[in-house]
């Protein structure tokens, strides 16, 4: 026996960017022999194929155990007949059990007819070949094109992304789906309870976490968070620098817009997002009516476009990374991140934006993620293709959803306590809705409950003209029922409403300025400006702002406006402009 040689794909910790190529896999116990032959096939075939080459059975069948587990497809064994061990027909019987498309050559070293109509047989040998096989050009390669475009032909390559096996109605799946969805990574669900392909998956590895993550490298992750997907992502969640001249905390429309802005402007820029860059534009499913678009964009696509126009100006952006508390060490402002790290900046932009209101009925935190769904509009499109969805609100972000979701469900069902539509939803929207076959109103509904054993199964509704109570079949209920501030983590160090939104500018002259959020300043507030001189807050988080993706932009954009105006006012240079 020979040492190994054979060269069975290794793991990396990036995935690779193109599919590998399918493998020719060659099998002698002769070191010369294998040398030989792994030469030609190289020389002929490397461009197209990957020659790996075993110098015996055994060892062949553990290069199979690992493209198997990798999902890579051998398109041709050439296998020597007479080995020590196993012989190449008895290799060839349990490679074809495995592989059953893949094309199978003996290679003899005499006339083994027997052995030759003992492996067409059993087998179903495609050629025999001699030894030698020079010159290859006549006597080798003419078989193996010819097999090997047969063999191409009828080659469906397998899916090379990340894959993710687990059940259909979990928090936790539906968690992970939901991050990759938002990150723009591509993925395929493999349903546990009936996708044979899962089943194998978890068979190999087995876990009592689900879902089990797969990466086309062949590593897995069973059940990972935010932080293990975005490490194993590549995701950067560590600042590079000591100190910015403006940290962002938000990266929804307001904080990329500032971002894009800042960066462009010279300003050395940080970008933090406890989720994923795009915010609440980032789940929508079809933006309408930002400027630019007629024909609508989606807000992934908006988030994908902004995080690069703000990466080209230089700014830098972490994620998933939350924030947790903001103070003063004058002249700087500190910012505290959940894992306990302090980032330091000359100015800070609050741009939190909201979050959705909860359903507060019986059972919604029992179902949310297993049948209750806050936004996930695209994440959960695909689930529910010729379902029965429930949407819940009255609102614009509703209405979307409704005539997003009613191009996979079989029916949809808008839940709308008010007495019409357009008294709280964009004319477009409404229009679209009537205009949608398969898209039910029910105004003046109220939803009482949600219930079901392991997963959600019914929605209890009451009209409340008529005071009915019905119980429904739900799988699927989606709710859009208004958002509050997301700013609970500043505590009391800004000024904020009565609904907690940030007070910014004018409307903090006429807030009761009560220690201790005191204006400390001879100047008043800049516009966009907070009660702690050098943090600004722009977009939904802000008191009296325009709950729209454009101003929010708009609002961004102007911020980055009134950072360099606070920095002259401090002394600070001027930075280069890099647009
Ligand atoms: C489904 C849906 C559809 C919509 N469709 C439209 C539409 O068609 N047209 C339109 O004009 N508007 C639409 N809107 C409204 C629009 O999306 C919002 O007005 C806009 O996204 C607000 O932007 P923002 O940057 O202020 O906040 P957000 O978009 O809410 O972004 C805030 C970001 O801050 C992050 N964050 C929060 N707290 C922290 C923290 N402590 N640390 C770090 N990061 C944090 C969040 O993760 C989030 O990414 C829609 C909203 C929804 C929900």
């Amino acid at each position: 026996m020979t040492p190994a040689a054979a060269s069975a794909p290794a793991a990396t910790d990036a995935p690779p960017t193109t599919p590998p190529k399918p493998v020719i896999l060659a099998v002698d116990d002769d070191p010369q022999v294998l040398r030989a032959v792994r030469r030609d096939l190289r020389t002929a075939y490397a461009d197209r194929y990957r020659v790996l080459g075993a110098a015996s059975a055994e060892e062949a069948l553990r290069v199979l155990d690992a493209l198997d587990e990798r999902g890579h497809d051998p398109a041709l064994f050439l296998v020597d007949q007479r080995m020590p061990g196993m012989t190449g027909v008895d290799f060839l019987l349990e490679a074809v059990s495995r592989f059953p498309d893949a094309r199978r050559v003996l290679l003899t070293a005499y006339a083994e007819t027997d052995a030759a109509i003992t492996a067409i047989n059993k087998v179903r040998l495609d050629y025999y070949l001699m030894k030698p096989w020079d010159p290859p050009a006549e006597r080798l390669f003419p078989v193996l094109d010819d097999l090997l475009s047969d063999w191409l032909a009828a080659y469906r390559p397998a899916y090379q992304g990340i894959r993710i096996a687990g059940h259909a109605v979990s928090a936790r799946t539906h968690a992970v789906r939901d991050f990759l969805t938002r990150n723009g990574q591509p993925f395929r669900f493999l349903d546990a309870a009936t996708d044979p392909e899962a089943r194998k998956l978890l068979a190999e590895h087995p876990t009592d976490e689900l879902p089990l993550v797969a990466f086309p490298d062949g590593t897995f992750l069973p059940a990972p968070g935010n932080a293990a997907l975005a490490a194993r992502l590549g995701l950067s969640t560590t600042a590079s620098r000591p100190h910015y001249d403006l940290a962002i905390v938000g990266a929804g429309p307001a904080g990329l817009a500032a971002g894009v802005y800042a960066a462009s402007e010279g300003l050395t820029t940080l970008l933090l997002d406890a989720d994923s860059p795009g915010g609440q534009a980032g789940t929508s499913s079809l933006i309408e009516n930002y400027l630019g678009f007629p024909a609508g964009l989606s807000g992934g696509d908006l988030a994908r476009r902004a995080v690069s126009q703000a990466g080209r100006f230089g700014a830098e952006l972490l994620h998933p990374v939350e924030v947790v508390r903001l103070r003063s060490a004058d002249p700087a402002r500190i910012l505290t991140l959940a894992d306990g790290s302090e980032i330091s900046t000359e100015t800070v932009l609050l741009s939190t934006g909201v979050s959705y209101n909860r359903l507060d009925v019986p059972g919604a935190d029992r179902f949310e993620g297993e049948g209750l769904y806050y936004g996930a509009a695209t994440t959960e499109s695909s689930s529910c293709v010729s379902h029965h969805v429930f949407i819940i609100g009255g609102a614009n972000s509703a209405g979307q959803a409704a005539i997003h979701f009613a191009r996979y469900a079989a029916k949809v069902s808008l839940l709308v306590r008010a007495d019409s539509l357009e008294s709280g939803m964009s004319r477009y929207l409404v229009d679209e809705i009537h205009r949608t076959p398969n898209i039910d109103v029910r105004l003046n509904t109220h939803v009482l409950a949600l219930d079901g054993d392991d997963r959600l199964e019914h929605i209890a509704l009451r009209d409340a003209l008529t005071g009915a109570e019905t119980v429904e079949p739900a799988r699927f209920v989606f709710t859009f029922i208004g958002a509050r501030p997301r700013t609970g983590w500043l505590g009391d160090i800004v000024r904020c409403d009565g609904h907690g939104f940030v007070l910014t500018g004018p409307d903090l002259s006429s807030a009761d300025m009560a220690p201790p959020a005191t204006w400390p300043l001879d100047r008043a507030p800049l516009l966009l400006e907070t009660s702690m001189p050098g943090v600004f807050a722009a977009g939904d988080v802000r008191a009296q702002s325009i709950k729209r993706v454009a101003s929010s932009v708009g609002e961004g954009a102007m911020a980055v406006a009134l950072v360099h105006r606070y920095r002259a006012a401090n002394g600070a240079p001027p930075r280069p402009n890099r647009s």
